[in-house]
């Protein structure tokens, strides 16, 4: 089964393709981890995709093709894949029917952009471990502090109320005109995000069977 999922930052992607990659046995591509880690590690494509990330802004669709066409190509994808964050763009869809990728399913994980905008902008993270916290949801037990190392919290450079505006904007303008493209050719369900997130995944696991 290939499925794409769609909906805005924040809406819970990951999650939702975490439960079904464990369901289906199939990988989960993240177009967002991949440039992340390329970030990381500093490499020429971490070079070029800078600039749009911090600004909250889409990487190039040339760069990220070529970042999935590579991908789709190894042996894990042969029986198939969900892809989280791509596409993002008409162009992109576009560009993988012409590879010959079959969509089977495009789930979209609905959720207001207020909402959306409460769960980042309250989010923190330890920049020494990685565990992420939020200020209404998950507290740390000491304020500002990371239980499991002790290090002071902090704020994502892109979780910043200001560069989450900008993410959702550019979400409405580039990405949601897919809900319509799929739509059309009868691959769109629709999965409305709940307050809890195992309401949310049932209600994905449905959306799979139906
Ligand atoms: P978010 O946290 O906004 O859900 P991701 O983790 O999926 O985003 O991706 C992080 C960033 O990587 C995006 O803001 C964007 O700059 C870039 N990116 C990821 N996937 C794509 C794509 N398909 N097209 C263009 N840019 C992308
Ligand atoms: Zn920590």
């Amino acid at each position: 089964m290939r499925i794409v999922l769609l909906g805005a930052p924040g809406a819970g992607k990951g999650t939702q393709a975490e439960v079904i990659s464990r369901e289906k046995n199939i990988p989960t591509i993240s177009t967002g981890n991949i440039i992340r880690d390329a970030l990381k590690s500093g490499s020429e494509l971490g070079k070029k995709a800078r600039k749009y990330i911090e600004a909250g802004h889409l990487v190039p669709d040339d760069i990220v093709i070529d970042i999935i066409r590579e991908r789709l190509s190894r042996p894990d994808c042969k029986d198939g894949f969900i892809l989280d964050g791509f596409p993002r763009t008409i162009p992109q869809a576009e560009e993988l029917e012409r590879m010959g990728v079959h969509i089977d399913r495009v789930i979209e994980i609905d959720v207001d952009d207020e909402v959306i905008a409460r769960r980042m902008s309250g989010r923190r993270v330890c920049p020494s471990c990685g565990t992420s916290y939020h200020i209404e949801h998950k507290q740390p037990k000491k304020r500002d502090v990371c239980d499991n190392c002790g290090d002071t919290l902090v704020q994502r450079e892109d979780d910043r109320p200001e560069t989450v505006r900008e993410r959702l904007r550019v979400y409405h303008e580039q990405t949601a005109p897919l809900k319509n493209y799929y739509a059309d050719r009868n691959k769109l369900y629709v999965v409305k995000g709940q307050e809890d997130v195992n309401d949310t995944i049932r209600l994905t696991l449905a959306a799979l069977k139906s």
